[in-house]
């Protein structure tokens, strides 16, 4: 047996999926004429209670559309330092000449002094002027890490009162929403722009949304296909997209499940690599550095054991649960990964 966590963006379309995509009536997206990218549209533009929404391949893209609606030349925007925006979408904020500079991290979790202290917002002739705060719900490199809906809205507070824009990076927002059940447009009021992925532990094969006002996403549209995004009969995806909304975001519930229960094993043998208090959502991330190991030597041993994650820093191991990981998956990294740290 293989369990593959290295990421949930490795989820294959189910065969329901596959079938909802084969009948997806299409049409010419740049012409504005696929009836079922609309349709993801309109629903997820209703399900984060923004006025409307635009269908794009990646969330990467997505983000960085995001970020330019916000941000002009010479403009920075901040975030956290382990920020998706900021280091792993390879500079592309750089494409608009926008600037960035962050705060420090720890897990990801937002700390609306830190984002004060770092804000400048209106620098005059004298210093770059912040056009925009960019916020990460669940926080992928902090470990999965939930922001609470307070701290956003403190944040979003601040924000409105300095004239600085809000982005929410809500890769996985569906996750944030199912470990605390509060609803997914209480977390998107705190943004006036919030991009949400398809592709990871909902399992569509391609595909993220940017939401926002209907202003906004007009412009994200010339964006889009300024970075010839602009794709024709998309329907085709946006079918698998509005499929695994109506049946694969209640299941997250499974994938939190499984993650705690290795993160408390994990624990039992080596409580300084992880605190399974703060495994909140489907990510895992081992500090097996506290342990005195390397991490790359530590994901080649699991992997030698059929159980396979990714090194994210020098001492840091992530595993990821999703839709293609299951209970058998689960139990053998149960065994395999507190044994590999007794
Ligand atoms: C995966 C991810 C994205 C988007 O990634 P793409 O691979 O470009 O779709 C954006 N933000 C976060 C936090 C992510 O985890």
């Amino acid at each position: 047996m293989r369990a593959d966590l290295r990421s949930d963006t490795l989820t294959a379309p189910t065969d329901s999926m596959r079938e909802a995509m084969v009948r997806a009536p299409v049409g010419d997206d740049v012409f504005g004429e696929d009836p079922t990218v609309a349709e993801l549209e309109r629903t997820v533009a209703q399900m984060l209670g923004h006025e409307a929404a635009l269908f794009l391949p990646t969330g990467s893209q997505a983000n960085q559309v995001g970020l330019r609606l916000h941000a002009g030349q010479g403009d920075e925007i901040i975030a956290d330092e382990l920020a998706h925006v900021l280091r792993a979408e390879l500079g592309a904020a750089a494409l608009g000449g926008i600037t960035t500079r962050s705060w420090p991290a720890g897990r990801g979790l937002l700390e609306p002094e830190q984002v004060r202290r770092l804000m400048v917002a209106d620098g005059g002739p004298y210093q770059v002027s912040t056009a925009c705060v960019a916020i990460e719900n669940t926080h992928n490199f902090g470990g999965g890490t939930v922001q609470p809906l307070e701290r956003m809205q403190q944040v979003h507070e601040m924000c409105v009162e300095a004239g600085v824009a809000v982005h929410l990076d809500g890769a996985r927002l569906w996750n944030a929403h199912v470990a605390t059940g509060v609803p997914l447009a209480r977390f998107a009021a705190c943004a006036d722009t919030v991009s949400v992925c398809l592709s990871k532990g909902l399992g569509a094969p391609v595909g993220s949304v940017l939401a926002g006002d209907s202003g906004a996403i007009a412009r994200a549209r010339v964006f889009r296909k300024r970075l010839g995004g602009g794709w024709r009969q998309a329907g085709l995806l946006a079918a698998a997209g509005l499929h695994a909304l109506e049946h694969h975001i209640d299941r997250l519930a499974d994938d939190h499940a499984r993650c705690g229960r290795v993160a408390r094993a994990v624990a039992e043998v080596a409580p300084e690599v992880v605190d399974p208090g703060v495994v909140e959502t489907n990510i895992l991330v081992l500090d097996v550095g506290a342990r005195g190991r390397d991490a790359t030597d530590f994901i080649a041993a699991a992997e030698r054991e059929g159980v396979v994650g990714l090194p994210t820093g020098p001492g840091l191991a992530r595993f990821v649960w999703h839709l293609d990981v299951d209970e058998d998956h689960t139990t053998l990294a149960e065994q395999v990964l507190p044994r590999l740290l007794a």
